[in-house]
């Protein structure tokens, strides 16, 4: 375990051309304070946890000082905002302050988000404000206690900073941290320019660093492009069997390592409805969760485009297609798991989605539902009464459930097995909207930060049960107000 100063930087990205970023160095704000350290990610990077004690900790973290080797820099990318190009984005508000190599010899971007200006600033101040920050912290550790790939969270500093939204907040900066941030705007934007050398600088790069059985092969780049593709399906599959919206799915937010990154209007979906929209500024519901598998497609597709002079034609076409077999088959998959199944029968996709069908008719809580569906008995006669009650419409709830109990017969499923089995992929806990606002509440307007700790905690393991948690795991109360959430905050 290191101290801050002990880390070891390899900052490959800023070895490559000059006009791949802007060195920039974070701008600090007063009087910097630690909100939340997060020792799991600290562990990644060979970081002694006691050093979230010491007093400069938040100094290192929001740009009062820097950490020996860092080589701070915003990255340049563009990429296609809502279906449309727009020739350049690049970390407005974020800063790559270096890659540190661990023990193992993995590497791991270190990113501040909320660093203040850069060149790609556009007409946005740099800053992030506290609120969004504790969104995207816990939820990076929330789909990563979900099994789901994703950037990870390290820490939260805030400090005498007030940004203004629609009204002053509080700012703060997140340290994030993956092996790669680059998107799949990082190539549109060399694709756009016409710069094809640089387009295979970017390729080879990623390669190198991260796809490396791929260093020798013969066609790297259309190898490359298609384990992406499979990646970015898988992904979205799990998303999509989590109950999951990311959201702002434009391509400046698609990680060439298949990560979720970028949080932002994310929603876990509570009453199931596919046109769920969590994105409050997303007015024709492009990014509607039942969207999200076509929206990796056209991804894809866009990402394909980008590396077409690199690739064959056949290769650039058949990528979407690959695509969509991982998704599908990885999305099959999971939902089988869900329902306990182990082996796959003709039939199966049908019984989800008459399953889906039924509790959207009936907006049943996505998460409660699959996570009751543990206690289901084959060898009772009592039809499940914490099952049936979830439902409006019990007589087709009863028949659906006739079919499921002649589909575990046929697997010869054994029910204490299955539970067991069942309770490691349907999570108790989930990042519900109105969780994530109690503590977002209580650290703006008190100062008190125990609530994201707690919540850290909860949803690093969600899969256990934890005595005296119940309402960490309830569909928010009744009445409870909407909350609003949108784009860049
Ligand atoms: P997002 O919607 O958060 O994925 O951001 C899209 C683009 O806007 C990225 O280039 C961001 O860096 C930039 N951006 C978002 N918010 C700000 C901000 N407050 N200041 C500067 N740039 C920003
Ligand atoms: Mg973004």
């Amino acid at each position: 375990m290191r101290a801050l100063e002990d880390l070891t930087f390899d900052n490959s990205y800023s070895r490559l051309p000059e006009v791949f970023y802007q060195r920039v160095n974070p701008m600090p704000f007063p009087n910097p304070h630690l909100v939340s350290f997060n020792p799991a990610a600290a562990e990644l990077i060979d970081l002694n946890p006691g050093e979230a004690l010491r007093t400069e900790f938040a100094d290192f973290f929001s740009g009062a000082r820097l950490l020996t080797g860092s080589e701070p820099l915003a990255m340049l990318y563009s990429g296609h905002q809502f279906g449309h190009y727009v020739p350049q984005l690049g970390d407005g508000r974020a800063i790559l302050l270096g890659e540190v190599r661990n023990q193992k010899g993995e590497k791991w971007d270190l990113h501040l988000k909320g660093a203040g200006l850069t060149r790609y600033s556009r007409d946005g101040d740099g800053r992030a404000v506290l609120r969004s920050t504790i969104r995207e912290y816990l939820c990076g550790e929330a789909l990563h206690g979900l099994g789901i790939p994703t950037t990870r969270s390290l820490c939260i500093i805030t400090g005498e900073e007030i940004v203004l939204r629609e009204l002053p907040e509080p700012g703060a900066m997140l340290v994030r941290m993956a092996p790669s941030h680059v998107r799949f705007g990082n190539f549109e934007v060399f694709f756009y320019r016409r710069q094809h050398d640089n387009l295979k600088i970017l390729a080879d790069h990623v390669i190198q660093h991260h796809y490396p059985h791929l260093i020798k092969a013969k066609n790297r780049y259309a190898r490359l492009l298609h384990e992406v593709a499979v990646r970015t399906g898988e992904l979205i599959a799990q998303w999509q069997a989590a109950g999951w919206a990311h959201g702002v799915m434009n391509t400046d937010n698609m990680s060439i390592l298949g990560l979720t990154l970028d949080y932002g209007p994310y929603g876990f979906m509570e009453e199931f409805d596919p046109s769920f929209i969590c994105n409050h500024s997303d007015h024709h519901g492009r990014y509607s969760f039942q969207n999200q598998p076509d929206i990796g497609y056209w991804n894809i597709r866009a990402l394909g485009q980008a590396l077409s002079p690199l690739i064959e034609k056949d290769d650039v076409v058949k990528a979407p297609e690959i695509y969509e077999k991982a998704m599908i088959e990885r999305y099959s998959e999971l939902m089988r798991g869900k329902l306990g199944l182990v082996e796959s029968h003709a039939g199966d996709d049908k019984l989800v989605t008459d399953l889906l069908n039924l509790m959207h008719s009936s907006r049943v809580d996505y998460t409660s539902f699959f996570r009751s569906l543990n206690e289901f008995q084959v060898n009772s006669d009592e039809p499940s009464s914490a099952l049936r009650d979830q439902f409006i419409h019990r007589e087709a709830l009863d028949d659906w459930v006739a079919r499921y109990w002649e589909r575990l017969l046929a697997e010869k499923s054994q029910d204490e097995e299955r539970k067991a089995r069942m309770n490691r992929v349907n999570p108790k806990y989930v990042l519900r909207n109105h969780l994530a606002q109690k503590a977002i509440s209580q650290a703006t307007q008190h100062q008190d930060y125990s609530e994201i700790d707690r919540l850290l905690n909860l949803l690093s393991d969600p899969f256990i049960e934890r005595s005296g948690m119940d309402e960490y795991a309830a569909p928010p109360p009744p009445g409870s107000a909407q909350i609003i959430v949108s784009c860049s905050s």
